[in-house]
């Protein structure tokens, strides 16, 4: 019932159609499809989304300009048809709403994403990720997952993301699922070594599977983590993926090993070169039990990649997301249900894909259930977990936060090989947390707007734990400050123009 009312909607707004034309002339085309994504979000909710949309087709010397084009003339028409009708139209905005309706309804958490594990087997044998170290025993079986979808898409969760263990080990069943779920749109961390072109064409017949393979930089420091030869057959994959006119994405872990060699724009050039159209940052966390902590990143490293992101998003025709110090525009934490949770290969359902601590399983519960259960609902009385949004995290950046998360509700370590008691895993992470808060709260204080930053009016924040009103600025505030500032540099490099002519 409620998938044929989205379906409705798409053919009411004549989105369908207008996607079939887009990929003929993006150039006069897009600008109209975006006015009936406009008129589609009536309520604003995705106000600062469309603006920047507005924004970039305003500008065709610019990054973001050149990405939108470099996708839409390289990238096959289905997997952008799909992209636009799955993840816009149905993953965020009608989306949206029913989560939205479940959450009033039931006072708790409701996700955006569910990120899932088919399985806990993997091909490679990588330093300091714990899939390496939870065997191959582990599998979530078909009617699971599927179970996991019906169960998600009926209250609004169309956005499913696979981590593991290596998910395409289950290629075969992965597909099958991209099959019977094409209002869902699946997104995969992969190592990349298993793509092949039987794969891709079965990618391409059901297009709504979109990779991102992991990459440590440069040949050296991949191969050092993920084995001899992975970085030339993750070359391979890319590949293959491009030769496919298939959108895939990287996927980066920066460690105090790497980050020299993912922070440079030589490694964005890469990227860009290989076909990327996206890439996630995540900066490493000790997560199991034996993982080693001369891996983590210092403050200055941290703050090196802050403002090396930043600095890529103003000149790069790719779109970059930090997992850790992206924190501003989700308004801190997005676990326990807030706009994600995990479940691994055992079924257990994590709060987030780094914190393996749970309270629930799919086995005994429903996904329901398990939004309400007393480790989510203590994530979702708490979130944000500091108004410094480059503090967001209950283990990494405020010290022995998850402790009291995970005691007061009675959750239990959901490691299935060596369970680790959360003081001792939150007392690895104190040394670093204390560091690097100087850091963040100078950093979060210099990109204050008179003191204000934009945090969205988000209902699935508490009111009483919002950030203090007069510390915020609107979502119309914070588009004006970026108009004026885009006007002012236009106007600079005009006037150095007319001075050198
Ligand atoms: S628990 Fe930490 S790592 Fe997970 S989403 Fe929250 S802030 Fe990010």
């Amino acid at each position: 019932m409620a998938e044929a009312s989205m379906k409705e909607k798409l053919e009411k707004f004549g989105l369908k159609k207008a996607i079939g034309y887009l990929t003929k002339n993006p150039e006069k085309n897009l600008p109209k499809l975006l006015d009936m994504v406009d008129k589609f979000d009536k309520d604003n909710v995705y106000l600062g989304a469309r603006h920047a949309f507005h924004a970039a087709l305003d500008d065709p010397e610019g990054n973001w300009y050149k990405l939108i084009m470099r996708v839409l003339h390289d990238v096959d028409n289905k997997m952008i048809q799909s992209f636009f009708a799955s993840f816009i139209m149905g993953a965020t905005l009608e989306g949206g709403k029913r989560q939205e309706k479940i959450r009033k309804q039931y006072g708790c958490n409701v996700p955006w994403a569910i990120l899932l594990d088919p399985t806990s087997g993997c091909n490679l044998h990588c330093t300091g990720c714990w899939a390496a170290s939870y065997g191959h025993k582990l599998n979530l079986t078909y009617e699971e997952i599927d179970d996991i979808i019906n169960q998600g898409t009926a209250m609004g969760t169309y956005m499913y993301i696979y981590t593991g263990g290596e998910p395409l080990v289950r290629k075969k069943d992965i597909i099958k699922i991209c099959e019977n779920h094409q209002d869902c749109i699946f997104l995969c961390f992969t190592n990349g070594t298993l793509i092949d072109d039987e794969f891709a064409e079965d990618l391409l017949r059901v297009g709504n599977f979109f990779p991102a393979i992991s990459v440590e930089g440069d040949e050296a420091s991949t191969d050092a983590r993920r084995g001899d030869g992975v970085f030339q057959k993750v070359k391979n994959a890319m590949r293959i993926l491009r030769e496919h006119r298939l959108p895939f994405g990287v996927s980066c872990c920066y460690t105090s090993q790497n980050v020299d060699k993912v922070g440079t724009e030589a490694f964005y050039d890469w990227m860009i070169e290989q076909g990327a159209i996206f890439c996630w940052f995540f900066t490493y966390m000790p997560v199991d039990a034996d993982a080693p902590l001369e891996l983590m990143v210092n403050p200055d490293q941290r703050e090196f990649m802050y403002h090396f992101v930043r600095s890529m998003r103003e000149k790069k025709d790719l779109f970059t997301l930090d997992f850790f110090l992206d924190g501003e525009y989700v308004y801190g934490c997005i676990a326990g249900g807030r706009y994600y949770l995990h479940i691994n290969a055992n079924g257990d359902i994590d709060p987030c894909v780094f914190i393996h601590y749970s309270d629930s399983n799919i086995r005994e519960k429903t996904l329901l259930e398990a939004y309400q259960s007393p480790l989510f609902m203590e994530y979702h009385k708490n979130q944000p977990f500091n108004e410094n949004m480059l503090r967001p995290c209950p283990l990494l950046d405020n010290p022995y936060r998850l402790e009291k998360l995970v005691k007061d509700s009675g959750a239990h370590c959901s490691d299935p090989v060596k369970p680790q008691d959360v003081h001792d895993l939150c007392a690895k992470c104190e040394k670093q947390a204390l560091a690097w808060k100087p850091v963040a709260d100078k950093l979060w204080a210099e990109s204050a707007v008179d003191g204000k930053h934009c945090l969205n009016d988000d209902d699935t924040i508490l009111p009483q734990n919002r950030v203090n009103p007069a510390k915020v600025m609107s979502m119309e505030e914070a588009i004006a400050h970026d108009d004026a500032v885009a006007a002012a540099k236009k106007a600079a490099k005009a006037a150095e123009m007319k001075k050198e002519a």
